[in-house]
């Protein structure tokens, strides 16, 4: 009988241990908000849920950061969002002065946002804070002045302006883009437009010869050359001008694409000079090659491009005075210049006249769209090489092209 006594005994205590459980889970479930206990002095109520707690949840679930300092800035409190954003663990944040977050630059416009909510003003403003990776991260901290069990206190809202600063960059950047783009059309219509009405004139003069001559008028043939030799020179601006436009645009979109092959730079020096020839006889600048064979793994077309086009300003910017070209080698570098005695480049616009539409407006106007050198920089950084100008030994200016040997790395 005390067997079966005892098995009631455990049977009464394991239902008591169920019910246990089964409230205890319905506490951690949140499905009890309150528990009614009989005490010494009667039954009291045990609440699991203070009236503050939704504004707890609101504030440690939302997708912003929040956090509660002394009016001179520490810590002493700060939601889940924050901690993540910053990447500095809760209880690291506490007790530190939320001046020690943001950057050395942006301190005094955080202290300054500090100081106005304290005067009771509430304030907003942007400033870096200092992720644990060191990173700066920009964001807009809203802050205002509260009391709590009547301390003063400021509540901090940050919001991560990371996002918003790309789409800002992004929409800056595709600005500045289309202003180019802009100031290309603009430009290259009118510097277009020029040749095409030389060559119009030309051909027009050049017809209304034949066309006497057909009614039996002798043919100026010195004359007719002459124009035919102008029809060539415009003709060759004109496609010059749109290969270098055309190039704008590949390197705009990253794609100068280059066809390598191993070639002798001085040979392409004297092909390139066949291209300019009209050029140089047309500026009367007489053009001396010291040529060295240096053979390398270029693109014939574009380095050709390169010559071309420094060879070109000389003959346009040279003032009629003699043009220097050479090649050489050193170490495993090959060495190309192009020198003239021309008008020369002031030492401010040496570096500049590398970028899109730079030109230097002194002396007398010469037509050009001011991207050739732009154009020739790239294809030179393309091949991994480097480009500059010096003034020349006899005045004017040294345009001097480096190209590694093995071709681009
Ligand atoms: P463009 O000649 O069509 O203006 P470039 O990009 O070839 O364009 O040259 C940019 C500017 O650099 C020129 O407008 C000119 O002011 C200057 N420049 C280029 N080459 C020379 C040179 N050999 N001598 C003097 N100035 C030059």
């Amino acid at each position: 009988m005390a067997h079966a006594k005892e098995i009631l005994q455990i049977g009464d205590v394991s239902l008591t241990l169920d019910e246990a459980e089964e409230t205890l889970n319905a506490i951690r479930g949140g499905r009890v908000d309150a528990v009614v206990v009989d005490g010494i002095g009667g039954e009291e109520v045990f609440t699991f849920r203070d009236p503050s707690h939704p504004f707890r949840l609101l504030v440690e679930a939302m997708n912003e950061g929040a956090m509660l300092t002394s009016a001179d800035g520490i810590i002493s409190y700060q939601n889940p969002w924050l901690s993540r954003l910053v990447g500095i663990p809760g209880e690291q944040m506490q007790g530190r002065s939320l001046l020690e977050l943001v950057t050395p630059e942006t301190r005094t416009a955080a202290e300054t946002l500090l100081r106005q909510a304290g005067e009771g003003t509430p304030a907003r403003g942007n400033v870096d804070l200092v992720a644990a990776n060191g990173a700066p991260l920009p964001v807009l901290l809203s802050v205002s002045c509260a009391c709590l069990a009547d301390v003063e206190v400021l509540c901090v809202v940050v919001t991560d302006l990371t996002e918003q600063q790309r789409q800002e960059t992004l929409y800056g950047m595709a600005r500045v883009q289309i202003e180019e783009r802009d100031r290309l059309f603009a430009v290259a219509s009118h510097e277009l437009r020029n040749p095409l009405n030389v060559l119009d004139l030309q051909a027009r003069l050049l017809g209304a010869l034949i066309e006497a001559s057909e009614d039996g008028a002798p043919l100026p043939t010195d004359r007719a050359l002459g124009m035919v030799s102008k029809l060539r020179i415009q003709a060759r601006r004109l496609g010059q001008l749109v290969t270098n436009l055309l190039d704008v645009g590949s390197i705009g979109a990253g794609r100068l694409a280059l066809d390598l092959e191993d070639v002798d730079l001085s040979e392409l020096v004297r092909s390139a000079m066949d291209l300019c020839r009209d050029e140089i006889d047309r500026s009367r600048s007489r053009v001396s090659l010291e040529l060295t064979p240096v053979r390398g793994r270029w693109d014939r077309v574009r380095i050709e491009q390169i010559i071309d086009n420094l060879v070109s300003n000389a003959a346009k910017y040279g003032g009629g005075l003699p043009i220097r070209v050479f090649v050489e080698q050193h170490g495993d570098t090959a060495r190309l210049g192009v020198e003239d005695q021309g008008r020369g480049i002031p030492q401010e616009a040496r570096e500049r006249i590398f970028r899109p539409f730079e030109r230097v407006s002194q002396g007398a106007p010469v037509p050009g769209l001011g991207i050739g050198l732009y154009v020739t920089s790239q294809i030179v950084k393309s091949h991994g090489g480097r480009i500059s100008v010096q003034p020349g030994t006899q005045g004017g200016s040294l345009f001097l092209v480096e190209l590694p040997i093995a071709g681009p790395g």
